[in-house]
């Protein structure tokens, strides 16, 4: 009898995925580190980012209702001092959780609205790539995290199952296809969470259903090379050049995300940066190594750096011009720099719109062109909003990406300034010219 090509395809792809999810090495090291204030009450940890009276105090202000505390034993390293270097105040701010956020809980339970954008549990498809939630934590928590409401269940928010991702992609594309303006999904985002918390066989599996779907570029948004850069170690490079070897046309892009330069530099005993050569700082040992094992894989990785601008961790031109150039200088982009989102208690985190464009730009002064590559934009409903520049009382935004289909990204918005915005809200009473609806 003879086969139909469709059925041989379907055969070998099968054998194919069967193959690479065989090869997977089993182990990558446990994840460890601390979860919840109470091991710090309770005195069971000597030593952390807590005394144990603080951790009693801010757990009775409830402040675990907003985001469960979590850090990483190599992230508390650096925050503390046991690291070698001084302790960092910078990382402290990011990882410990404070008062000031729950002194005013305004804000978006649904931050962006992408509730609007989930055609099934776990995916988003706002653009003409899909997100996709894989695991609902991390390795540590940053207190800005514009995804407490996926960690605390409150909007509802699921983890995706692979069986209904890959029939949503299949089913979208093959309608594409038969439209004049196809626009079929060949990208994905691996989010969460951090993707990077899976075990190496959890992750093969979703690389290689995606592959199989037909993606082509699959991003990786982690923040692991910073909070556990042990994370990536031989067993997770031999799966990737397993996926690489199985699907040599599929590309991955590490989407990290490195918000200061002391979770990857060396410091001094005095806290200084050391220098290695002229204006080139020393790595620190156990995120160089990671950083350079998948920079060599350039055929088939690449590396973009992303983080919002925080009040209290980065809000600094100096310190954000060296995050650019240190990064740059070891292979990895400069992508985006966000503003803080409306989350529920954003006001002790989010700086004003004005004051952050003001550092960006202040930090890419010195900066060469390929170093200074990253935009700052604000991910709102109608799309990535990048926050252009000002022209005398005036600011101007641009539509970097369109929710809408496509057809109005690059329409420009022109408000009059507003030094205490720290949202796009905060403009709408202010609005010079916006003949394509981009702030509303
Ligand atoms: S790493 Fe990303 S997802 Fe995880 S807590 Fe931080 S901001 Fe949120």
């Amino acid at each position: 009898m003879k086969r139909s090509r469709d059925t041989i395809s379907h055969h070998q792809a099968s054998l194919r995925i069967e193959n690479f999810l065989h090869a997977v090495p089993t182990s990558s090291k446990v994840s460890s580190g601390t979860s919840g204030l109470s091991p710090y009450w309770q005195a069971k940890k000597s030593i952390g980012t807590y005394t144990a009276q603080e951790a009693q105090r801010l757990s009775d202000l409830g402040i675990e209702a907003r985001m469960r505390v979590k850090i990483s034993d190599h992230y508390e390293a650096l925050v503390t001092g046991q690291s070698g270097m001084p302790p960092s105040e910078p990382l402290r701010f990011l990882v410990t959780a404070r008062d000031e956020e729950v002194v005013d809980l305004s804000g978006e339970s649904d931050p962006s609205s992408q509730m609007l954008f989930s055609p099934i549990p776990g995916l988003l498809h706002k653009y003409e790539m899909a997100l996709i939630h894989v695991v609902n934590t991390c390795s540590a928590h940053c207190r800005y995290c514009y995804r407490l409401d996926f960690f605390s269940g409150k909007t509802g928010k699921k983890i995706a199952k692979i069986p209904d991702v890959i029939s949503y992609i299949r089913a979208h594309n093959k309608r594409q296809l038969q439209t004049s303006e196809a626009n079929p999904i060949r990208e994905v985002l691996l989010s969460g969470g951090d993707p990077m918390v899976l075990t190496n066989a959890k992750l093969a599996s979703w690389l290689g259903h995606l592959a199989e779907a037909g993606i082509s570029q699959i991003r990786i948004g982690t923040k692991e090379l910073a909070f556990r850069p042990q994370r990536f170690d031989e067993a997770l490079f031999s799966m990737l050049d397993d996926f690489h070897h199985f699907y040599p046309n599929v590309r991955l892009v590490f989407a990290v995300h490195f918000s200061h330069p002391d979770e990857f530099l060396q410091r001094d005993e005095y806290g200084d940066y050391i220098e290695t050569a002229k204006g080139i700082n020393q790595w620190i040992e156990a995120v160089e190594l990671p950083v350079n094992q998948l920079s060599k894989r350039r055929n088939f990785i690449s590396l973009e750096n992303q983080t919002p601008i925080i009040k209290h961790i980065n809000d600094s031109s100096n310190v954000i011009e060296r995050l650019q150039r240190q990064l740059y200088h070891k292979g990895i982009g400069n992508h985006y720099f966000f503003q803080c989102r409306r989350i529920e208690g954003h006001r002790a985190f989010a700086l004003p719109v004005e004051r952050t464009l003001q550092i960006v730009n202040d930090s890419q002064r010195s900066l060469s062109g390929v170093e200074c590559h990253a935009r700052l934009v604000m991910s709102t409903q109608r799309g990535k909003i990048e926050i252009v520049g000002e022209a005398g009382d005036q600011i101007v935004f641009r539509l970097l990406r369109d929710s809408n289909g496509g057809a109005q990204k690059g329409a420009i918005a022109i408000a009059q300034r507003n030094p205490e915005a720290v949202w796009i809200d905060d403009y709408l009473d202010r609005i010079i010219s916006d003949p394509q609806t981009v702030l509303k």
